[in-house]
């Protein structure tokens, strides 16, 4: 009965958001993590228990969406996620665009 074909690289394992409670692909959610009694938003590091949450829905890292996970610390990890989803590439200067120091206006 228990005849399972293995298919080792096709398995994506699911985790369930903590605002919305939906199944989703563990790579398109933020990993949460608690550690000494304390949630922290932090990539790849998977000590501890871990809550997940949304990482394209910015509804789930609303306060009030997380209190039910998260309680006191609900408004610091909303800030955390918040923090977390600015992309650092977005802020590149552009080439050839650059000011000379000679300018100057007085
Ligand atoms: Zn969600």
């Amino acid at each position: 009965m228990t005849a399972a074909p293995l298919t080792p690289s096709r398995h994506v394992p699911e985790r369930t958001c903590v605002a919305c409670r939906r199944k989703r692909p563990q790579q398109e959610l933020l990993r949460v993590t608690r550690e000494a009694g304390r949630w922290s938003v932090r990539a790849g590091n998977r000590v501890g228990r871990g809550a997940y949450v949304c990482a394209d829905t910015p509804e789930c890292w609303q306060e009030k969406r997380l209190r039910r996970a998260f309680r006191a610390q609900a408004a610091e990890i909303a800030e955390q996620l918040q923090t977390h989803h600015k992309d650092p590439n977005q802020n590149h200067s552009a080439p050839g665009a650059r000011v000379s120091p000679e300018v100057s206006h007085v």
